[in-house]
């Protein structure tokens, strides 16, 4: 029973290999009220740090099977995610089709 428990516990250890650890988390998920010149820089910073993060890739799984609806995610801000996320749902929706499945 442990041994399938542990199983099927999610995997965070790519987190140790996220560039973005130590970093102000105001620069991911902003300050109230920040207009958008502000979030504008704000997530041209963010940006960059994800550009060289090793574990992007990882990160933006997280985000969108946590459907995190706010925050700078994988170098994606919420709207990008949200394109993201339909993408894949149209990707699997035309595999599933493609396979018979409806
Ligand atoms: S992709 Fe960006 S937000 Fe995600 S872990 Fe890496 S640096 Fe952090």
């Amino acid at each position: 029973m442990a041994t399938r428990a542990r199983r099927l516990r999610p995997d965070w250890s790519w987190q140790h290999r996220a560039v973005c650890k130590g970093e102000d988390l105001v620069l991911f998920f902003g300050p109230d009220g920040e207009r958008q010149p502000e979030r504008d820089v704000r997530e041209r910073k963010a940006k960059a740090i994800c550009g060289g993060c090793p574990v992007r890739r990882e990160c933006l799984d997280y985000a969108l099977s946590r459907n995190e609806k706010y925050g700078f995610w994988a170098g994606l801000n919420e709207d990008e995610r949200a394109s993201e996320r339909r993408r894949r749902m149209k990707a699997a929706n035309r595999g599933q089709a493609r396979m018979g499945v409806a």
